[in-house]
């Protein structure tokens, strides 16, 4: 069984984040984003209550990398259950993020699930529900997710917050959802 981070996985949401913050601080945070922080930038800034405004106030506006949708529709193609969605957005964003997910990658409401699961707590979930792939774009989560004896592989997307960092032998580096998901089909077949 996989699922699926959204922030960084499907969601382009950091350019979002990017353009709001240009707006409303005259700061470019393109080079300055570690792990999702930008502490140089802010450093006693929790992003989270910004980050939940913007996606209530803009969140529409969010567009999905180019590969998401044809990714998450082959998934729904070849798999058998439902797919599984576990991001770190609070709870009050969950019909918001179901709609987007929906009206953005094409997906029946019926056919997929959206867990809301704080970072730390995404690893807990994923063993108790016995998901063996997952796919993350967080070094930090991807390496916790790894360590998970039921964990087969803990597939981290290249982006520019986590490239060039060191990760658990079990986590594979791929470019896109689309090679993480095709590799998955191929792995789980085998
Ligand atoms: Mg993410």
């Amino acid at each position: 069984m996989i699922a699926l981070d959204v922030d960084g996985v499907v969601a382009n949401s950091i350019s979002l984040l990017r353009s709001v913050i240009k707006y409303s601080y005259g700061i470019d945070i393109y080079n300055h984003i570690e792990t999702y922080r930008i502490p140089h930038l802010f450093p006693n800034w929790d992003i989270g209550p910004f980050f939940e405004d913007c996606m209530i106030n803009f969140g529409h506006a969010v567009e999905p990398y180019p590969d998401a949708k044809e990714a998450c529709q082959l998934l729904l193609k070849e798999n058998s259950f439902p797919l599984i969605f576990l991001t770190a957005r609070r709870e009050s964003l969950k019909e918001i993020t179901k709609n987007w997910l929906s009206q953005k990658l094409g997906l029946p409401k019926d056919y997929f699930s959206v867990m809301m699961k704080s970072s730390s707590n995404k690893k807990f979930y994923i063993e108790k529900s016995g998901i063996e792939f997952f796919v993350e774009d967080r070094l930090r989560t991807a390496n916790e997710i790894a360590e998970l004896p039921s964990v087969k592989i803990s597939y981290l997307i290249n982006r520019q917050w986590n490239i060039g960092r060191d990760s658990h032998p079990k986590v594979v580096r791929k470019n896109n959802l689309l090679e993480c998901v095709k590799n998955y089909l191929k792995t789980n077949k085998s």
